[in-house]
């Protein structure tokens, strides 16, 4: 399994988030009034991106909505927001975008500013009230926190870490499955949630045990890379076959295949295979795998 670090599309960012500055409410406002600040609009998981789906569109304060805001950070002298409002219209020429059509098409400061502004909006949109007494609840530290204003309790975004692993074995082969949900032929490799009180490594056993009834080991860190669709976190590893027989559980899995790197190179062209989607983190680990990019069909 190489070792190198996996260049990520959702996982690229260039913009300093300002842990710091999100701390102080006169900072964050003063931010706000720069006149270089610019608003990454954002509703429902979508934003406004341009024509050729390379660039979001940023609106200056002046043009912006009323509606919860939150700091994104900074970078070059610039300070970026996003605000949470009904997106309307789009601009001459922009469109109305989520991750999954914008996928790695963005650029790095871009990409960075999509993910944070999405799954911030994702978080605060289903959070607006207190868990512990159901009063409404105020957005503090630019957004990185809500607050309630009853019982002083304090509630943080949450981040769902979900495991993700290219089972293999020492004979050219790596198991991919084929959930219930998904379209007919795509198949993709083995992921699911850390459980609460369980390690990563624990978690890619537990869940290939599971869902295809092998036993792992070699268990290896590949990449992190951010899937708000709401929160999740997909924590990339590779996992050595080390027992059992290839059986799909049929509730998760309904069919999980070995296939060889010539088999899987045949079944992509032929179009018998339908990969994951190229800006996920499973096609990256199967690429990893393959030792190149997949053929297309
Ligand atoms: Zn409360």
């Amino acid at each position: 399994m190489s070792e190198t670090s996996p260049d990520l599309p959702l996982s690229r960012s260039t913009v300093d988030r300002g842990g710091y500055l999100r701390q102080d409410p006169a900072a964050v406002d003063a931010a706000w009034a720069g006149a270089h600040t610019r608003v990454v609009r954002v509703d429902d998981g979508r934003t406004w991106v341009d024509a050729t789906g390379e660039a979001l569109v940023l609106v200056t304060t002046d043009d912006s909505p009323d509606g919860e805001r939150y700091y994104l950070g900074h970078d070059n002298g610039t300070q970026y927001f996003a605000v949470r409002a009904p997106l309307g219209d789009p601009p001459a020429g922009a469109q109305v975008a989520g991750l999954r059509e914008i996928g790695g098409g963005l650029g790095p400061r871009d990409t960075g500013l999509a993910v944070h502004a999405i799954a911030l909006e994702r978080w605060h949109a289903s959070h607006q009230h207190c868990p512990r007494c159901g009063a409404r609840t105020v957005v503090t530290h630019g957004g990185a926190e809500r607050d309630c204003p009853v019982d002083g309790s304090s509630h943080f975004p949450r981040v769902d870490p979900a495991v993700i692993m290219l089972v293999y074995d020492n004979h050219d082969r790596c198991v991919l499955g084929h959930q219930m949900a998904w379209p007919k032929g795509r198949f993709s490799v083995l992921a699911g949630f850390v459980e609460p009180g369980e390690s990563l490594e624990r978690a890619v056993a537990r869940e290939v045990v599971e869902e295809v009834n092998l036993e792992v080991g070699d268990i290896r860190y590949f990449g992190s890379q951010p899937w708000p669709f709401p929160s999740s976190l997909m924590l990339g590893f590779t996992a050595r076959v080390t027992g059992g027989e290839l059986k799909a559980d049929e509730q998760e899995i309904a069919e999980a295949r070995w296939f060889s790197r010539t088999e899987l190179a045949e079944a992509v062209a032929g179009g018998e295979v339908l990969p994951p989607t190229p800006f996920s983190i499973a096609y990256r680990l199967i690429e990893n795998w393959y030792g190149g990019p997949l053929p297309t069909s």
